[in-house]
Parts: C-alpha cells; sequence; structure tokens
C-alpha cells in the first residue's frame, strides 16, 4: 500500500483542530469527494472519500486520536489499518448532505457492525448472557429495631428459571431451531438513507427477536418464556444502627439471569418508623426528660429509659434549670460506618404541679414565706 497521508492533512485542519473543527472540514470534503457527486471520475472520487472518512474516524474518537497523535499510522496491535472496509452506498441516497447532527449514531452503528472490515469490535448480541434485573424493596422496621439491628423474613415475587425447561423455553423433548432469517445471529443486515448516501447497518432480526432461535414448541410451564414468577423467603438481616432510607443491598438475590447470566442484586430500603420519645440525630439520641420541681431544686438520681427498655441511672444537680442538657456517653446508635457509638443526650423539662393536696399547699405556703422577695427581673436590651 502507499505510503499513507497523515490525517490532519487529509482533513486539512491544524493538529490542534477542535471537534467542530474536525466535523466541519469532514462534511465540507465528504460532500466534495462523495461518488456520486462525482459521476465523470467516481473511481477518484471514492478513493479520496474513502481516505477522509478514514482520518475523520479516527480523529473525532478522542482515544483513537490519542493514539495517533503519539504512533502516527503504525500504532500499537494494528492501529490505522482502515484498509479495507468501507461504507457501502447506493446511488439513489446521495440526499441527506443537509444535517450532520447524527454522525456519531451513525458511526456507532457502522463500526460496531458491518463496514470498515478489519476491526474487531463487535457488537454486543442480544442473544448473550444477562444479568437478571434488580429488585427493590421497602421494609419498615421500629425505631428499637433500627438501635438494635434485627432480622427478618422477606417474601417476594421473583422471576426464576422454569425447572421444566430450565430455562431453554423449549418443551421438554423439544428443541430451539436455528433462526433461518438472521442465520442464528439474532441481527440482520439492512440497508438505510443516512446523510452518507445508502448505507448499510444492522438491526436486530424481526422473526426471533434477536434471539437468534425460533421455539417451535414452547415450554407449557412457562409459555416459553424460561422463566416463571414465584415466590420466595429471604433473610435479610439489618444491622445495628440503620437509619431511615439507607438500603442494605443483597447481592445476587434479584431475578435470575438469561442465558448463563448472573442474577441481580436486591435493595433492601429501610424505613425506620417514628418513635414517640426518642428522635435521632446523627447517631445521637435525643429525648426529653420531665422532672418535679423539687427533683429540680434538690437535685435527684433519674432513672432514664434507654432504646433497649433498660434504664440507667443519672444524677442531677441541685438547682437544674428546665431546659438544661444532660449526655450519656456512648448510649446512641451503632455507627454503621464504624466502630464507635453516638451519645444518648436528654433535655430536662420542670414540671410545675397544676393540683396540690391540702397539706403539700401548707408546705409550699410556708416555704414562700421563706422567700419573701420576687426573684431579680434580670436587665435585658430591647432585643432580649
Ligand atoms: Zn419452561
Ligand atoms: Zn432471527
Amino acid at each position: 500500500m502507499a505510503s499513507k497521508r497523515d490525517y490532519y492533512e487529509v482533513l486539512g485542519v491544524s493538529k490542534s483542530a477542535t471537534d467542530d473543527e474536525l466535523k466541519k472540514a469532514y462534511r465540507k470534503l465528504a460532500k466534495k469527494y462523495h461518488p456520486d457527486a462525482n459521476p465523470d471520475n467516481k473511481q477518484e472520487a471514492e478513493e479520496k472519500f474513502k481516505e477522509v472518512s478514514e482520518a475523520y474516524e479516527n480523529l473525532s474518537d478522542p482515544q483513537k486520536r490519542r493514539m495517533y497523535d503519539q504512533f502516527g499510522h503504525d500504532g500499537p496491535q494494528g492501529f490505522g489499518g482502515g484498509n479495507g472496509g468501507y461504507y457501502s452506498y447506493s446511488s439513489s441516497g446521495f440526499d441527506g448532505f443537509g444535517d450532520f447532527g447524527d454522525l456519531g449514531d451513525i458511526f456507532s452503528s457502522f463500526f460496531g457492525g458491518s463496514g470498515f472490515g478489519g476491526r474487531t469490535t463487535t457488537r454486543q448480541r442480544n442473544s448473550g448472557p444477562k444479568k437478571g434485573r434488580d429488585l427493590k424493596y421497602s421494609m419498615d422496621i421500629t425505631f428499637e429495631e433500627s438501635f438494635l439491628g434485627v432480622k427478618k423474613d422477606i417474601s417476594i415475587y421473583r422471576e426464576e428459571d422454569c425447572e421444566t425447561c430450565h430455562g431453554n423455553k423449549a418443551k421438554p423433548g423439544t428443541k430451539a431451531e436455528k433462526c433461518t432469517a438472521c442465520g442464528g445471529t439474532g441481527t440482520v443486515r439492512q440497508t438505510v438513507s443516512t446523510i452518507l448516501g445508502q448505507m448499510q447497518t444492522t438491526k436486530t432480526c424481526t422473526a426471533c427477536g434477536g434471539e437468534g432461535e425460533i421455539i417451535k414448541e414452547k415450554c407449557p410451564e412457562c409459555k416459553g418464556r424460561g422463566k416463571v414468577r414465584k415466590q420466595v423467603k429471604i433473610k435479610v438481616t439489618i444491622p445495628a444502627g440503620i437509619s431511615d432510607n439507607q438500603t442494605v443491598v443483597l447481592r445476587k438475590e434479584g431475578e435470575a439471569g438469561t442465558k448463563g447470566g448472573e442474577r441481580g442484586d436486591l435493595y433492601i430500603v429501610v424505613r425506620v418508623k417514628k418513635h414517640s420519645v426518642f428522635t435521632r440525630q446523627n447517631d445521637n439520641i435525643f429525648c426529653e426528660i420531665p422532672i418535679t420541681f423539687t427533683q429540680a431544686t434538690l437535685g435527684a438520681d433519674l432513672k432514664v429509659p434507654m432504646v433497649d427498655g433498660k434504664n440507667e441511672t443519672y444524677r442531677i444537680p441541685e438547682g437544674t434549670q428546665t431546659g438544661t442538657k444532660f449526655t450519656i456517653k456512648n448510649k446512641g446508635f451503632k455507627s454503621v460506618n464504624g466502630n464507635w457509638n453516638g451519645d444518648f443526650i436528654f433535655m430536662v423539662t420542670v414540671q410545675t404541679p397544676k393540683k396540690l393536696t391540702s397539706e403539700q399547699r401548707e408546705i409550699l405556703q410556708q416555704l414562700a414565706k421563706t422567700m419573701n422577695e420576687q426573684p431579680p427581673i434580670k436587665k435585658r436590651g430591647i432585643f432580649g
């Protein structure tokens, strides 16, 4: 083969040309050299068209362009070959040059399928193994369960391989036959009108739906689907410390794959119900604890209720004011991300008694006499 011209030279652009400049240059030259536009010297135009298309194919792909800039035509692993394949076109199709907007689509469909011989890229066939679908399940748990962790059995419906045909889709004793429309490949070549004229591209075979085979007698159990929908029980372990809306992923507990493809995953989205007493902030637990005004005044050993149902004794000092917060260290949520615990924080609210016995009233009146002054009113600015 004669020595190849530099791709940038072919397109008449500089080495620093932008994608836009490349596209413009290509558009201009492709128009100029399209064989249908050159009926008098078709042969030469075809050569040029081919050269221009190859240059654009290589420079418009950032990775190929980098390789080309680095290695030139003699790139590693036969890069830069481009010496055989070519778009096919018919003389009737020279009509769509107005819009290059979908150039990328045309290239991707060609480079994966026919055209540009010698390329090793192959399009993924429909008939190959496919991973099963992922499933999502929403699980409600209590605040206590999120604190302690919980194991639950859930019941879900999912696609399983049919046991009668083992996923083959054919009635036992019969076999799927190779699709004659596509010869078992699942795809057929098709001629389409594009901006570059009539071209061949590959499409999913409609006769077999891309499966490459046709089932004459379908499995009666799954009606030829190869799969059946089944209810299954799954054990789910929710770790201690999980918070509302967090997701637990069970790998390979989703739907069965197709033709040896692996199972999908199961995503358990955990919803934690609100608690009447406790709330959560990060890994800390908050609650309000009402105390009497005598406890607040004299100090007291409080029995503080924990989320797990136990009590912690906590000494509040004399003269505790309403709204004071106390912290019990490391009694909050276990962190699901690491080996630590949040804190338990409680705020005391002093309750003023609403009903008194006559004895209590008398004692308080005596107390009041000893406190015959109103406490001084603090001076404040107008904004408090
Ligand atoms: Zn079946
Ligand atoms: Zn077919």
